[in-house]
């Protein structure tokens, strides 16, 4: 069990289930050490994309 954390992609809840406990949306793995310049640039492409849909 070294915990691999999960990200809701809609709520950003950290979770070790592939299911968000809030929402109940799809988690996607993040890595602990670096989510922080990944989440970043996520969320950045997510707004995008949510600006040109
Ligand atoms: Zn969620």
């Amino acid at each position: 069990m070294s915990g691999h954390i999960r990200r809701c992609e809609k709520d950003k809840t950290y979770t070790l289930m592939s299911q968000c406990p809030a929402c109940g949306g799809v988690t996607r793995t993040a890595h602990p050490a670096r989510f922080s310049p990944e989440d970043r640039f996520g969320e950045f492409r997510r707004r995008v994309k949510e600006w040109k849909t």
